[in-house]
């Protein structure tokens, strides 16, 4: 089931999520549903909070962005109740972009590497460092379990130039291919 998409301005999006257990009610539908509105809205990677729920659980597909010959660089994974243990590596800038924000791009600099640990969809404990694009992915997506948007890590006069769109978007003034479920004001 496609689920709709919490737009910026949503308070769940600014909230630090909660950790989950393996007792957590239909997480493999959820799961699914996620899966599916994440591929529909063509997007990279998806958090829970982005569908209206403040648990520490984000989805990531980066084998679709990794060119031909770099396929099986990409990874396709859940992360559950992940933790962030160290970012190290230069600071690189990427332009980023997010479901929850529409038509706003901008670039983010962030660590080349990360090391993450958390719990895959069987609640298989994993500890891995991750680089690159696969890192940058991480990165978005983690911040969103933290209540981290990255329109708030741009550079001050980028940051300046989106405020009115971010208000259109904040009252319901946009439009995307997919559902996207607004704050009411
Ligand atoms: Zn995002």
């Amino acid at each position: 089931m496609i689920l709709p998409i919490f737009a910026y301005g949503q308070p769940v999006l600014k909230k630090k999520a909660s950790d989950i257990n393996s007792e957590y009610p239909d997480l493999t539908k959820l799961l699914d549903d996620m899966w599916e509105t994440m591929y529909f809205a063509h997007g990279v990677g998806i958090a829970a909070p982005q569908v209206g729920l403040s648990i520490r659980l984000f989805i990531i597909d980066s084998i679709q962005i990794m060119d031909d010959d770099k396929k099986e660089e990409g990874i396709k994974k859940v992360f559950i109740n992940a933790q962030v243990i160290e970012e190290t590596g230069d600071l690189w800038p990427y332009e980023e972009g997010c479901l929850s924000i529409p038509d706003i791009r901008g670039d983010v600099e962030r660590p080349q590497k990360v090391r993450i640990q958390y719990y895959d969809e069987n609640f298989k404990k994993h500890d891995e460092i991750y680089e690159g694009i696969n890192a940058r992915v991480i990165q978005h997506e983690y911040d969103h379990i933290e209540g981290v948007l990255f329109v708030e890590k741009l550079k001050p006069l980028k940051k300046k130039l989106i405020q009115r769109r971010l208000g259109d978007i904040k009252s319901g003034k946009v439009k995307a291919d997919y559902k996207l479920k607004f704050a009411r004001i």
